[in-house]
């Protein structure tokens, strides 16, 4: 008998580092703007900070909290949720904070998912969901969106659907492409599941950030939804504290129920002080999240008049803090698939972006796409399109400066 150990079988084999991971340290290692993973390089509310700082120096709240949640935070959570989508949330029984919407989404997959299990999601899809499929024994079903706009393709969906579906994972406000769901398409993905008994994992991460006078429709705004689903936010993209890793899950108690027996041996619990700020910060929040879609939709309009003149050609994102572009009439770049471009972009040109094909199970292969993060001062965005313009050598850019 051998002493050597076994070689290690990857319960993985098909993932790497996230697209976000590489990306942020080629930008680093070449000193490019860093316009590829999603966080602002701006600072949380004031008020946020020095809720914070009194927490820290007040004493008392460096100890576990409850498993699922302070309940001040849980409070203003279900404030929060009845104020704009007019439902009512048991704080007890349906909803537990997590570490992450990253946490959220595992442990929600992991508490319904069981070996077998289909999980149905829509591609370019946000990164974390199929590996945690597969770690749970489930099989992901990929069903495209459908651009130019990257709806959710219901037919497909109704088609796809059967009795070994468990879930189906939803995201709107999307990452990658900006687009948004219609309370329309939720009503008919409520009848759709009611009918095969699958449930919905939400995630809601941007729901503070949609524009063009539209609002987000919450899968808690629609009781056959809010009856099956997980529906998942983060206070990383409302408070602009990405490195935080403060979120919360709101399901029916016997998801919730299913959802903690996991969430506690993943976790157990969650930062105290981050814990018991926000909540001090949600008591009276200077109007931070009605404002925050007019904050972001000004950000993106900078940067749709920004970097169309380099050649991109930009469809409005209607929500998130992304904006997807497509390089296909650029010359200099226009022959390069969207993962050498991103490279190109990024070592040569002192920009980087996310190429999209990384969130398909099956890229389209013309597609020549690029995801750029515009959470940025202004004056990011605008030397990232003075870089790129004497990188495409465009001379007589007399907009690109400010
Ligand atoms: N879902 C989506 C769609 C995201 O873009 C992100 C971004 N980070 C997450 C989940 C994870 O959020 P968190 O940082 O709170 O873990
Ligand atoms: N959600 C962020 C993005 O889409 C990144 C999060 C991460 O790095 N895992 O860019």
């Amino acid at each position: 008998m051998s002493d050597s150990p076994r070689l290690l079988a990857s319960k993985l084999p098909e993932v790497g580092t996230t697209i976000f991971s590489i990306m942020s340290a080629l930008a680093t290692e070449h000193r490019a703007i860093n316009l590829s993973q999603g966080f602002p390089d701006f600072e949380p509310p004031p008020g946020l900070l020095r809720a914070l700082t009194n927490r820290l120096a007040s004493g008392g709240h460096h100890q576990y909290p409850p498993m699922h949640g302070i309940t001040p935070l849980r409070e203003q959570i279900s404030a929060k949720i009845e104020r704009l989508y007019g439902v009512s949330t048991d704080i007890e029984r349906e909803i537990t904070i997590t570490s992450g919407a990253t946490e959220a989404i595992f442990v929600a997959i992991q508490s319904v998912v069981s070996q077998g299990d289909e999980v149905i999601l829509f591609d370019p899809a946000y990164d974390a969901y199929a590996p945690a499929v597969r770690l749970a024994g489930g099989i992901p079903k990929h069903i495209p969106l459908l651009p130019p706009r990257f709806e959710v393709d219901l037919e497909r969906l109704a088609k796809m659907v059967g009795s070994k579906t468990r879930l189906i994972v939803i995201n709107t406000p999307h990452n990658p492409t900006g687009s948004v769901m219609s309370r329309q398409a939720l009503e008919t993905l409520g009848e759709i599941t009611e009918r095969f008994g699958c449930y919905v994992l939400a995630d809601e991460v941007y729901e503070h950030m949609v524009f063009d006078g539209k609002h987000h429709e919450s899968a808690l705004g629609i009781d056959c939804l809010k009856a099956r689903s997980f529906v998942v936010s983060s206070f990383g993209k409302t408070y602009h504290a990405t490195g935080w890793k403060i979120a919360y899950c709101i399901a029916p108690k016997d998801l919730t129920a299913e959802f903690r027996k996991v969430h506690q041996f993943v976790t157990f619990t969650t930062h105290t002080p981050s814990q018991w700020a926000i909540a001090d910060f949600m008591v009276n929040d200077e109007g931070h999240i009605d404002q925050l879609s007019d904050f972001y939709q000004k950000k993106r309009d900078h940067f749709l008049a920004t970097f169309t003149p380099l050649g991109f050609t930009l469809t409005p994102s209607q929500g998130t803090y992304f904006q997807l572009a497509d390089y296909s009439g650029i010359p200099a770049i226009r022959h390069l698939p969207d993962v050498e471009c991103a490279e190109l972009l990024t070592k040569a040109h002192g920009v980087a972006a996310i190429p999209l094909s990384v969130f398909y199970a099956e890229p389209p292969r013309a597609q020549r796409l690029l995801r750029f993060c515009f959470a940025k001062d202004d004056s990011t965005i605008a030397e990232a399109a003075n870089r790129l313009a004497l990188g495409f050598g465009i001379t007589s850019g007399a907009t690109l400066c400010e």
